[in-house]
């Protein structure tokens, strides 16, 4: 009954909370303010040592190789000292687990810094918005000169924004390419204009996507089309660490006389000057509450404390904190869910870490000839031909011995062992005999065994059959 009798209010109350958008609408262009601080301090340190490491890793050489090469032709793909195959594709599904688990684990605990600290797309987008305020000035002078019309100075600082914008976005174009085409040769042929078709249409691809999203897209990336901001939200609880307003504190906000004594009028902390919002590079007032545009960059915590510290107020209106924190002023670390996060991103770590240090670096296929008769007899003797194929999955050249075992007596012949080159497929047919007198049946259990000549642990067993006469 009194649901039904508290209805109105209900409504009026749930379409104030409604808020409406229009999918199409045209996204008004954000002016941030440029702001320092500890967060925006750490953002600058986390960002650098990535951007560097992105861009030197393709020109360090291990073993006369890039020591990152993702060479698809080739199908092998090098990664430091390991070289990997196709063959090693869990590999590959496990570290996509690790980085997966990585993510929810970083999120529950504190929530999305890894898209305000180390995401490529808020590592470039500060450095496109670093190159706007060097060509164009700090946040007022950028509102001014685009309401401006056309005049040489215009032209001079917006030309050096976007010759700057597309200088980086080349030089990065050439460093993600240079991860699939080995960039010293990729330098020279572009310097020599020889590089194919392909190679420059991802060159071109790469460096359009680079300027259209840390130059125009920016918060609309994050906003709209990254699926991690969709669904980050259901791993948020109420210990997660994120950007928060205390609002018991800040609230009622609103401008106040050095003199009066706020508190008594029933003011609280906020002087409602907007700079958290003006320095948001998402554009949302974080004084609404934790909204999921919010990328956790801490720029809106460092605003807050420099006004704070202005006015004499103490830091942390704006802070990292929890929900459990704010309320009842204690929070929890560990908890069922991240503990969950933690025992299976262990687990596989765990499964990476020992499959690749079981991996043997040689994959060996051995088919029965179906081509040939099923057996030959020559003289006492009863024969079956296999083809061997030995892929040297190692970083080293080996010469392999092929063994025979099994309960009847096999002799290996036409076997010739050569040096197969690190990367290189080996295929030969061998013929294995035994004497007629000792078949017994038509299927008979045979192991061949293929081991490197210089390192034992480099050793293969498969099992086939050898087929005698009825
Ligand atoms: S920066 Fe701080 S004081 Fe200024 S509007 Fe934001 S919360 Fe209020
Ligand atoms: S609300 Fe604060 S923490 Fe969130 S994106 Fe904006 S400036 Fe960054």
């Amino acid at each position: 009954m009194s649901s039904q009798h508290n209805e109105p209010d209900d409504k009026s109350a749930l379409q104030d909370e409604i808020r409406y958008i229009n999918l199409y609408e045209s996204a008004d262009k954000i002016y941030t303010r440029r702001i320092t601080g500890f967060y925006q301090k750490l953002r600058r340190y986390t960002g650098i040592p990535i951007m560097l490491g992105f861009l030197l890793m393709p020109w360090f050489v291990i073993d006369a190789r890039p020591a990152m090469l993702f060479d698809l032709p080739e199908r092998q793909f090098h990664i430091l000292w390991m070289t990997f195959w196709p063959q090693d594709g869990q590999l590959l599904a496990f570290l996509l687990m690790i980085a997966a688990f990585a993510l929810f684990t970083v999120t529950v605990l504190v929530g999305r810094v890894w898209c305000g600290f180390t995401c490529p797309q808020t590592v470039w987008t500060l450095m496109f918005i670093w190159v706007e305020h060097v060509c164009q000035g700090d946040r007022n002078k950028r509102i001014k000169l685009d309401g401006q019309s056309w005049n040489a100075e215009k032209l001079a600082r917006m030309g050096a924004t976007h010759f700057l914008w597309l200088l980086i976005s080349v030089v990065t174009a050439l460093t993600f390419v240079g991860y699939f085409v080995p960039v010293r040769q990729l330098i020279v042929g572009l310097v020599s204009l020889d590089l194919g078709l392909a190679t420059l249409f991802w060159l071109g691809l790469f460096t359009l996507a680079t300027y259209l999203n840390a130059g125009w897209l920016r918060e609309q990336v994050c906003k709209y089309m990254c699926p991690y901001a969709r669904f980050q939200s259901v791993m948020y609880d109420k210990d997660t660490l994120s950007v928060t307003y205390d609002s018991k504190r800040g609230e009622s906000r609103g401008p106040r006389k050095a003199s009066e004594d706020y508190k008594a009028e029933g003011k609280g902390d906020c002087i409602d000057c907007s700079w958290c919002v003006q320095v948001c590079p998402v554009d949302i007032d974080i004084r609404d509450g934790i909204q999921y545009e919010c990328i956790d960059c801490g720029l809106c915590v460092d605003a807050c404390n420099s006004v704070m510290d202005k006015v004499g107020y103490e830091r942390g209106l704006i802070r990292f904190t929890t929900e459990d924190e704010l309320e009842t002023g204690q929070t929890r670390v560990l908890r069922p869910r991240l503990i969950g996060y933690m025992v299976a991103l262990l687990v596989m770590i765990g499964c990476f870490v020992y499959t690749i240090g079981s991996r043997i670096p040689v994959d060996v296929d051995v088919t029965r000839d179906r081509g040939a008769r099923m057996y030959r007899i020559r003289g006492d003797e009863v024969q079956n031909v296999y083809t061997i194929k030995i892929n040297n999955m190692d970083r080293f050249s080996h010469t392999y011995n092929v063994r025979l075992e099994g309960a009847l007596d096999y002799k290996l012949k036409g076997y010739r062992a050569l040096e197969i080159e690190k990367g290189e497929i080996f295929t030969i047919p061998i013929r294995v005999s035994v004497k007629h007198a000792e078949l017994k049946k038509l299927k008979n259990d045979i192991d061949i065994i293929v081991t490197a000549r210089d390192d034992e642990s480099i050793s293969v067993r498969l099992s086939n059959v050898f087929i005698g006469p009825r």
